[in-house]
């Protein structure tokens, strides 16, 4: 179903004072109603995290994940390690992984796959390099980061997808899309899924928008048609700055 939708990527940052911390704050928030709000700290706080956030709104999802439920894996975390604390949420997809730990859509897939059988919801991101853009391919690019991954799937299985727009120009670099392209890319996004499916299934998908969001910019990108919410990373460290991030959904 469609949500309005704000998630903190907190990436390799915070230890678990600083993220016993940051949850103690985020949980003193009255949010606005309608608006979930998740937050995912590294795997080793994740446990903590759960036991904190239980009977608040705040929702915590896992960063990444394994394709596999156990193995030979030096390092890996499963979907089984996941569930077995009571995570049942996780970002899949992210630039970062793809870039430094050569994620490709073949991997994403079977990461999907084994979510979906796991009853796990999945922000799946994607985005075009700036390389693309200016070859005007960040269309073609995009949705071939959709099609092998996703296009497979029978419809009830979207009820477990979100989509997250994250061009990878955009991430860490101070540098946002526009409100106007970031419009342009989710409403591609469910034309797409409607050719593919059907326009009830597009106009169900939360579809969010990452890079560089900031209070300054927010609200203006949030108040486009097919955006649903964020997913935010620097910004979502600052308490105060998450905050008003969150209002202005
Ligand atoms: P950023 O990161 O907000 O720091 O650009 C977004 C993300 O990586 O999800």
């Amino acid at each position: 179903m469609r949500h309005k939708i704000i998630a903190g990527n907190w990436k390799m940052n915070n230890d678990r004072e600083e993220t016993k911390s940051l949850i103690d704050s985020l949980k003193s928030i009255s949010y606005p109603k309608g608006i979930r709000v998740m937050v995912s700290p590294s795997y080793v706080h994740l446990s903590d995290a759960v036991k904190m956030v239980k009977g608040y709104k705040l929702e915590v999802l896992a960063q990444n994940m394994h394709f596999l439920n156990n193995g030979a894996y030096t390092g890996e975390v499963s979907v089984k390690m996941l569930k077995s604390i009571g995570i049942n949420k996780v970002i899949l997809g992210h630039s970062e992984r793809r870039t430094f730990y050569n994620e490709t859509d073949d991997s994403l897939k079977e990461k999907i796959k084994i979510g979906i059988e796991n009853d796990f919801e999945i922000i799946f991101c994607f985005g075009e390099q700036l390389s693309d853009r200016k070859n005007g391919k960040h269309f073609d690019v995009i949705e071939n980061q959709l099609r092998n991954p996703l296009f497979h799937l029978g419809s009830s299985s979207w009820k477990k997808i979100i989509l997250a727009y994250e061009p990878v120009w955009a991430i860490g670099t101070g540098e946002t899309a526009t409100p106007n392209q970031v419009q342009e890319i989710h409403s591609f996004i469910r034309g797409l899924i409607k050719e593919n499916y059907s326009s009830d299934l597009a106009n169900s998908i939360s579809i969010l928008y990452g890079g560089s969001v900031k209070s300054k910019n927010s609200k203006e990108i949030f108040s486009k048609n097919d955006v649903d919410g964020g997913l935010i990373g620097g910004a979502s460290l600052d308490f105060k700055e998450f905050v008003q991030i969150i209002e202005s959904l």
